[in-house]
């Protein structure tokens, strides 16, 4: 079945009936009762299947999940209250029976380095940062920290590298690590890790999945290996989502195909727009064939899928030239986040990696002349004219 079938009924009417709702009722009772007690204490046990209390088990949640396990390909999944959630929890689960040792992705969403560097570490995970696009500099570096985990995004923010998942995921299983890969750029339409060999994959589901900016919540889906511990792990911590924004996740997924091929159609005028603009110095999109990981893309992506988001940067520009840019955008949200329907612009400098000194940041590669665009569902010309009037205003 394919993706967009899956979008629009897996979950859904579980248990027909003679009066089956069409689509899944918002479930907010935190606890269940049974006929007799002999069942209640079957269903605690987990000997029947069954729901007893909202931090185990919830309806709407059971819904979402089975719907992401369907598009990812995976086993068993856990809804969260957001995506830091879910990569806190898939680490903890893939650290469970492992070596208490990650080696991450260089390139990483700011607020999982801060998972990273001031939680896991300070409780005694040694953590260590490794190129993912260098097959043999990650190998050395799993090697030389005898990684339990590797960590890593399928498209890096804002610079959108891409590693090789297949070829890391073979490391993964020669080593004995796991691999949690972070899918919420590149979304289940583009990549599915699990099939490429990788342990857990996550998403923001605050993202493309749910996709129009009124619901935070992420979801971890892995394989039936790792099921019982990440749930187990969850009883004990509780980070589960509330049934309001299960419903509201899984109403924006209906349309998730769509969107995000209308998105990545999108991207990909715009990026070919801005790559023949006076002003613009370079545009970081993967459909570049002079892209530094284009044997990966195109290993990897299906054709003319390369995601909707799009760096790039203004000749000249310093922050004072960003600011005025960005303020002059009339159509295009100034706003972090990304995935949305409506499209938004975001200065990593100020917000992803204002933690980062400028000196580090140059290293990575991110200038103070650079932003980052994602782009929505608008029409094209809207985006380009909105684009062209605000360059205008730049240097
Ligand atoms: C937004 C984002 C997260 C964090 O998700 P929240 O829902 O904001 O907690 C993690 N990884 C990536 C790649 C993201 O874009």
């Amino acid at each position: 079945m394919q993706i967009h079938t899956k979008a629009v009924h897996a979950g859904d009417r579980k248990k027909p009936g003679a009066q089956t709702p069409v689509t899944t009722p918002i479930f907010t009772a935190a606890s269940y009762t049974c006929e007799t007690m002999a069942q209640l204490d079957r269903i605690f046990g987990r000997e029947e299947e069954g729901y007893c209390y909202a931090r185990y088990e919830n309806p709407s949640n059971a819904a979402l999940e089975e719907l992401m396990c369907a598009l990812e390909g995976g086993q068993g999944a856990l809804a969260c209250a957001s995506g830091m959630a879910a990569i806190h929890m898939a680490v903890m689960t893939a650290l469970a029976d492992r070596r208490k040792s990650i080696v991450a992705a260089g390139a990483l969403y700011g607020a999982t380095v801060s998972l990273l560097m001031n939680v896991l570490e300070p409780a005694g995970v040694a953590v260590r940062f490794a190129d993912v696009c260098d097959l043999d500099q990650l190998r050395t570096a799993v090697a030389e920290a005898e990684a339990g985990c590797i960590l890593m995004e399928t498209i890096s923010n804002p610079l959108l590298r891409v590693g090789p998942i297949d070829r890391i995921a073979e490391l993964a299983r020669e080593t004995g690590a796991a691999l949690v890969v972070d899918n919420t750029f590149a979304t289940p339409l583009l990549v599915r890790p699990l099939a490429l060999g990788a342990h857990f994959t996550v998403h923001s589901l605050t993202k493309y999945l749910a996709g129009h900016g009124d619901v935070l919540g992420g979801i971890v889906v892995t394989g039936s290996e790792h099921f019982d511990n990440l749930r187990a792990l969850s009883r004990a911590i509780g980070p589960v989502l509330g049934p309001f924004e299960s419903y509201l996740t899984m109403r924006g997924i209906k349309t998730f195909p769509l969107r995000m091929e209308r998105q990545c159609a999108n991207a990909r005028r715009v990026a070919a727009w801005l790559s023949a603009h006076p002003k613009i110095v370079h545009v970081y999109f993967p459909s570049d064939p002079r892209h530094p990981d284009a044997a990966a893309i195109q290993r990897l992506f299906p054709p003319d899928l390369y995601g909707a988001i799009v760096s790039f940067e203004i000749a000249g520009a310093g922050r004072e030239e960003i600011f005025r840019f960005m303020d002059a955008l009339q159509l295009i949200v100034r706003a972090t986040s990304l995935g949305d329907v409506h499209s938004m612009m975001l200065y990593p400098v100020m917000s992803s990696h204002r933690e980062i000194s400028p000196k580090h940041r140059e290293r990575m590669g991110i200038g103070e002349g650079l932003v980052r665009l994602s782009v929505g569902i608008e029409a094209a010309e809207d985006i380009l004219a909105d684009l062209e009037q605000a360059l205008g205003c730049a240097p």
